[in-house]
């Protein structure tokens, strides 16, 4: 038996971002008056503002995504909240990526439930509805926009993971392709990537089901005609990869991912880098378990003629693949969504420190 929570409504298609003003402003009166938008600093200075009527009384805040979200930076993203508005938002507006999109529904979750972000990093441990979502991604791949999670990394501890809860979904969604039209290549080819491995660890997962595969088997066709495409970026991709991230999102959100993210989850706390890369450096590495999929990805990465980084790891410390193996083998559902109960026997040190170092 499986139970889901999906996103209860969105609007759709080329210039959709217009009905932002319109569902903010259906909010208004519902628990406050002002809105708190979030919104990717990238957008500062892109002219994206001028497209949406926001209300002077309304709180923006330009979100770094120089690093990937930290509890540490939600926590003091949710007291800002809370020190300008006297009572609490009628709604958090996320407009950007993954990480954008994550770090507003983590405050929305906190600003209801109180504490701090790390008091909920892990499963169903959100005790009620946060503030209303609404999401506008800008930048597709990671599912955030349809998933239950929103994933933080705690410093102190040095593990990434997520506040996984039926109230990490948002509420509504704005679905824009033309938002996406200034990604940068690469950055669009390794967001896109999130999307493919989701799939690909849900489908050879222990936990699948019907559901979640029909999501899984449609998004991965999506990329392969994205990414086998010429133009990669073209509006029709652009509008299919929205498409494809959040069926994605909504696979994992029925399923677990598999091996790939526990093991990008670990090379991201310990060396700083970014999910989508992170994930394509690792997914080199998976021919033993996730063969046809590896094959298909090397394809990819050759059709976009994108190259990742080499030898990352080969020089690295002893201490720092023991900190790495300690931020991977911490990732136990979707562990032994992939490799069973033994995980551990499957992935030891030994045979981690083999594969991390190839990397
Ligand atoms: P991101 O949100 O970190 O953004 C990457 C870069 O793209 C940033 O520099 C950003 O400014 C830029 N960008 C975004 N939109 C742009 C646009 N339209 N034009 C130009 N630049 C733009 O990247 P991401 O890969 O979308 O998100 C990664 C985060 O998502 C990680 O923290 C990861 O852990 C998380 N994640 C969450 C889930 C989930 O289910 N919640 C799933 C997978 C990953
Ligand atoms: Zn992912």
């Amino acid at each position: 038996m499986a139970f889901s929570k999906n996103v209860q409504s969105y609007d759709y298609g080329s210039g959709s971002l217009e009905k932002l003003t319109e569902r903010v402003n259906q909010r208004r009166g519902r628990g406050g008056a002002r809105a708190a938008y979030f919104i990717d600093d990238f957008f500062s200075t892109s002219g994206l503002l001028d497209k949406i009527a926001i209300d002077p009384l309304d709180a923006i805040k330009f979100v770094s995504t120089v690093k990937e979200p930290t509890t540490w930076y939600v926590d003091q993203l949710t007291d800002e909240v809370r020190r300008n508005f006297g009572e609490l938002p009628c709604c958090v507006v996320g407009i950007g990526g993954g990480s954008v999109i994550d770090i507003s529904k983590a405050v929305s979750n906190l600003l209801n439930n109180g504490g701090r972000a790390e008091n909920y990093q892990g499963w169903d441990l959100v005790q009620k509805p946060g503030i209303y979502k609404i999401a506008v991604p800008t930048l597709s791949g990671t599912g955030a926009e349809t998933s239950r999670t929103c994933v933080m990394t705690n410093e102190e501890k040095n593990i990434k993971l997520g506040m996984n809860s039926q109230f990490s979904v948002v509420d509504h969604l704005i679905l824009d392709p033309e938002l996406s039209i200034t990604v940068p290549r690469n950055q669009f080819f390794y967001t896109g990537m999130d999307t493919y491995i989701h799939c690909v660890e849900s489908l050879e997962g222990q936990y699948r089901h019907v559901f979640a595969d029909a999501f899984s088997e449609e998004a991965l066709e999506l990329c392969r005609r994205i990414f086998l495409d010429d133009d990669m970026q073209a509006d029709k991709n652009r509008e299919r990869m929205m498409v494809a991230s959040y069926l994605g999102g909504a696979a994992i959100a029925n399923t677990f991912v598999g091996l790939v993210h526990p093991l990008s989850a670990g090379l991201s706390s310990v060396l700083g880098f970014h999910h989508g890369i992170s994930n394509c450096l690792i997914m080199q590495t998976m021919e033993d378990f996730y063969p046809m999929a590896q094959k298909e990805f090397q394809s990819f990465l050759k059709k976009q003629d994108i190259e990742l980084p080499k030898n990352i790891c080969r020089d690295l410390p002893e201490e720092k693949f023991r900190e790495m193996y300690l931020a991977t083998i911490v990732h136990e559902k979707p562990l032994i969504n992939a490799l069973g109960k033994d995980y551990k026997k499957i992935l030891s040190y030994e045979n981690f420190r083999e594969m991390l170092a190839s990397v």
